[in-house]
């Protein structure tokens, strides 16, 4: 990293951030936050997940004199961002953090890189900084300024309040007097904003608020007609997406484990997330899920807070969330590389009534609060215009549904309307009929004519009205209910529980119908491909083989240097270098988000694959044009023997060839069997038991062919399996054969 070209008396931001990270431009302010921050001007920032918060103090930090402090909540993340810091420096140093989890020397070690002036920042937890000797050690230090993540949780109205969070104004004061800060948060109401300025005794701060638009997401809400229909949808979801990583969000710890092992079951690399998991479990699912060796995390809301995954394809609800704020977090989770996510949820009122249930024995002023938010995801849910235009209305800002680009299911598809007069009129005069004394299961369970044992014990089976909707279905009714309530025709009497009453508008109604038009609900059984979007913004030249190389290249380097793959190069610079064909170092800096530090560091096998790949398949570099080839015999030979020299694991190596197991292995066989090494030691040992291992090798050896049926029909006994042969054979062949 080239600290020095930072500095100058006038600081060109676009060039540092080119060299700094690799990107050609800045995205929504964060131009102007950095210029305040470089100012040296108190600053407030009120930025969406996945807007880029983290750039706006690492990179002032980077070319600033001294050390900047981020304080952070989430002692899980900042290993995280240091990780990622370093990733594009070629200084180790140039990042620490400084939490509990350190022992005495690493303490001592951090200290002093930042004594010496190579560190630019340091992720502290609040209650390390509190301590005295840390307050001592800041105030004899060079500290360019303080940056305050997560700042709501300074707030008791933000939804994680933090005490310690509450000290941070002493702390700072404790350092410096006049010492610059930025507070940084992702979702603010007012109150919470004042809250956070008068906290931090911000100085007349320069505030900047980024639109909550996520525009690389998709917004989509299926119907929830019954727990199997909806599982086998999410299935055939999620096979449109294989190998994609994504999360599903489920409300109870049993339906984690449930729904992971049906994903299992249909070959999905799924498991499940919850809170009741001890704590070394969670973070190797964590770790597992950002390695990329599981695709599908399904989850309860427990997971996400440390979760920075840039390319999570899709963020699945399989109830829906009990507020908006929570469904616009959770799909947050989603594109924040800027690539497209897809945020399906999916929706039955029968959800909602569990919900409530669980407010049941709530305080009254809570169960309102409750109940309001509840209310505000039903009519989201619901709503038949656009589902952007709604989500930012929640957020107090203001967007035209034409801007929306049909990134929603209802832009995409605008529903039919259908006039319900009649039907809501017979829903009225059946809650009269029964004398204003039922809650919507009841009625809706009268109108469709179903015998439940209250119905029977009220011989309500006997009225007039009874089973008269039979024809239009449940969800038909509920859906007219819910439209009687969102119309102020019918409300629910909050003091006993859920029991439905007429509103005066809705007696007027009665006696004279006016007009009401809802829009249908759409019957998505037979839409499984249309309700798949492709998000692939990268055009026509992208060469997917070289990308699925360029990937597990990626995944097996993020192994071999313990870092999470995106850390080495981001999807997008992946897609870059699918297209453009890098053979050099010089070429590579031109690749979106491939900085020099990263270039030096992390391209090296990158550009030999390319290169190689290049030269087997004669592909023309993109100075005059792209062209793609399928891939030969030859290349998938070349292949085998690189991966497994990088101790690919063979499934994966099977599948970016696009090759079933015993295909590879018959490959592998060829192989090893013309005179080439294949070592798959790496492989065996973890799958394969020694003793298992030993028989076979020792069958090998005294075995008069090679034949893998005799080999069979001698072992199968002992519950060998052909597979289990095939491999072992390759082992044989390797080590005594050649
Ligand atoms: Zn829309």
């Amino acid at each position: 990293m080239e600290t020095t070209a930072a500095v100058g008396a006038s600081v060109d931001l676009k060039k540092s951030l080119e060299n700094f990270f690799g990107f050609d431009n800045f995205k929504l302010n964060q131009e102007h936050i950095i210029q305040s921050v470089l100012d040296q001007k108190d600053t407030f920032v009120i930025m969406p997940t996945g807007g880029g918060k983290s750039l706006c103090y690492q990179l002032p930090a980077l070319m600033m004199e001294g050390t900047a402090l981020v304080i952070s909540p989430l002692i899980a993340l900042m290993k995280n961002q240091v990780d990622s810091i370093r990733g594009h420096s070629t200084e180790r140093s140039v990042a620490h953090f400084l939490n509990s989890s350190l022992n005495k020397t690493q303490m001592r070690e951090v200290k002093s890189d930042i004594t010496s002036g190579v560190t630019k920042l340091v992720f502290i937890a609040p209650e390390t900084l509190t301590k005295e000797e840390n307050i001592e050690f800041f105030r004899n230090s060079n500290i360019s300024f303080i940056a305050v993540d997560e700042a709501h949780c300074i707030s008791e109205w933000g939804h994680d309040f933090r005490p310690e969070y509450r000290k941070i104004r002493q702390m700072v004061k404790g350092i410096s007097d006049s010492i610059p800060v930025i507070a940084l948060t992702a979702t603010a109401t007012p109150k919470v904003q004042s809250d956070i300025i008068k906290n931090l005794e911000m100085d007349d701060p320069n505030v900047f608020v980024s639109s909550f638009n996520r525009e690389s997401l998709y917004y989509e809400i299926r119907p929830k007609v019954s727990k199997d229909q909806a599982q086998k949808e999410i299935v055939q979801f999620i096979n449109t997406k294989k190998g994609q990583s994504g999360i599903i969000y489920v409300q109870s710890r049993k339906s984690t484990e449930e729904i992971a092992k049906v994903l299992q079951l249909n070959g999905i690399n799924a498991a499940p997330y919850h809170a009741g998991l001890d704590g070394k479990l969670r973070t190797r699912v964590q770790d597992n899920f950002l390695m990329e060796d599981i695709d599908v995390i399904v989850a309860t809301i427990a997971f996400g807070m440390g979760i920075d995954k840039p390319d999570v394809r899709f963020v699945i609800h399989y109830d829906i969330p009990k507020s908006i704020e929570n469904y616009y977090q959770e799909t947050g989770r989603g594109g924040r590389d800027g690539l497209g996510s897809h945020c399906l949820s999916f929706y039955s009122y029968k959800d909602i009534l569990k919900l409530e249930k669980f407010l049941k024995d709530k305080g009254v002023a809570e169960k309102e609060l409750a109940g309001q938010l509840i209310e505000e995801i039903i009519a989201y849910a619901e709503t038949s215009s656009c589902r952007r235009q709604f989500l930012l209305h929640y957020f107090g800002e203001q967007f035209a549904a034409e801007d929306c680009g049909k990134d929603c299911d209802n832009c995409k598809h605008p529903k039919e309307k259908k006039d319900v007069t009649h039907e809501m009129h017979q829903t009225l005069t059946v809650v009269k009929e029964l004398k204003e004394n039922y809650k919507v299961k009841l009625i809706v369970d009268f109108i469709i004519g179903r015998v439940s044992k209250d119905i029977q014990t009220y011989n309500f089976d006997a009225k007039p009205g009874f089973g008269k909707g039979k024809e239009q279905g449940e969800l038909f009714w509920h859906s007219i209910l819910r439209h009687a309530i969102l119309n102020n025709l019918l409300y629910k009497e909050i003091e006993e529980y859920g029991i439905l009453r007429m509103t005066d508008k809705g007696k007027a109604f009665l006696d004279k119908p006016t007009n009401i038009e809802i829009p249908l609900n759409r019957d998505y059984s037979d839409t499984k491909g249309d309700a798949v979007i492709t998000s692939n913004t990268a055009g026509a030249a992208l060469d997917d083989n070289l990308l699925i190389m360029l990937k597990d290249l990626r995944k097996a380097e993020g192994r071999r240097l313990d870092l999470q793959p995106w850390i080495i190069f981001s999807e997008v610079s992946l897609q870059d270098m699918a297209t453009f064909y890098p053979i050099s170092k010089d070429d590579m800096m031109k690749i979106s988000g491939v900085s020099s530090g990263k270039a030096n560091k992390f391209s090296k096998p990158f550009l030999a694959l390319i290169k190689e790949y290049v030269e087997e398949n004669d592909i023309i570099r993109p100075e005059d044009f792209v062209m793609k080839q399928v891939a030969n015999k030859s290349k998938s030979k070349v292949t085998i023997i690189q991966a497994i020299d990088r101790k690919l694991p063979l499934e994966d190596l099977a599948s970016s060839l696009k090759l079933s197991m015993e295909e590879l292995l018959r490959e592998m066989n060829m192989i090893v069997t013309s005179g080439t090494k294949l070592d798959i030691n790496y492989y065996l040992n973890e799958n394969i038991d020694e003793s298992v291992i030993e028989d076979i090798f020792d069958y090998f050896n005294e075995a008069e062919s090679d034949s893998l049926e005799e080999a069979h029909k001698e072992l199968q006994e002992d519950d060998i399996t052909t597979e289990e042969i095939q491999l072992v054979k390759i082992k044989f062949l390797t080590e005594l054969a050649n």
